[in-house]
């Protein structure tokens, strides 16, 4: 997957190729990501890249030359057909079904905005979705584009060590994860629920099924609103 990010701080976007789980897609080949700084697609000395928002108020708002150029740019680097995204308070909340949608496309640009934010013509023209990460306001676009590159590189076919982990973990069948022990079985905080050392699988997928869907209708009984729960599942929670 070849994702572009269109950003001002093209540095902070190449940290997310440095560590992890992005990293090592990226030395794998699964992951290949590239910052656009619409500051280098700027005209004048300066190589203004904002102005003042007509109308009056505070801040910023990001010019629409700089950012489409870089947009252009990005999209001319490689022939594959790509999906441009603003991330932005006002896009759709990123979901892990999105995020599975979006991990199954080829190509993404990601714009970065900052200040007020974009001339909404630039948005309008070139943005076929807003995304947002959370109803709160960042400064800038890049956390949540990393937050966006994670997710989506975590489900690339040979990213996790462990294919399976993608699949146990919350959201993955639409539930929370359930608990967590290593070693040691017992410690000053407590032991080891008996039944994880039974080595009985069946045992130990029932209660880690009952676990999950406990949880979830504990901390997100709106998770469970949208399951249709099995009669078995049913009786778990009933438990
Ligand atoms: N004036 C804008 C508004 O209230 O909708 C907020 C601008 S914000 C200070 C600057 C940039 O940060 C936005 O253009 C967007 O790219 C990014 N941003 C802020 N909060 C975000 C969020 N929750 N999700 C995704 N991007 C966000």
């Amino acid at each position: 997957m070849r994702i572009d990010v269109v950003s001002l701080f093209p540095d902070f976007i190449a940290q997310c190729a440095a560590f992890g789980v992005t990293g090592r897609a990226v030395e794998r080949g699964l992951l290949w990501l590239h910052g656009w700084n619409p500051r280098d697609y700027a005209e004048g000395n300066y190589r203004k890249v904002d102005d003042r928002p007509f109308g009056g108020g505070p801040g910023m708002v990001m010019l629409i030359d700089p950012l489409r150029n870089a947009l252009q740019a990005a999209r001319q680097a490689d022939p594959a057909p790509s999906r441009t995204i603003y991330l932005s308070p006002q896009g759709r909340p990123l979901t892990q079904s999105r995020v599975r949608e979006l991990a199954g496309e080829q190509r993404l640009v990601l714009l970065c905005g900052r200040y007020e934010g974009i001339d909404e013509r630039l948005v309008a023209a070139e943005v076929d979705e807003e995304i947002s990460i959370g109803d709160y306001v960042l400064s800038g676009g890049e956390l949540a584009a990393a937050v966006l590159v994670d997710a989506v590189t975590r489900l690339q076919e040979g990213a996790l060590n462990d294919a399976e982990s993608a699949q146990q973990d919350s959201f993955g069948d639409g539930l929370l994860d359930c608990p967590h022990y290593t070693r040691p079985v017992e410690h000053e905080l407590g032991a080891v629920p008996e039944v994880l050392l039974s080595g009985n699988h069946a045992h130990i997928a029932a209660w880690r099924r009952m676990q999950s869907l406990g949880r979830t209708s504990q901390r997100r009984p709106d998770l469970l609103d949208e399951q249709a729960l099995s009669k078995a599942d049913r009786k778990l929670l009933e438990q």
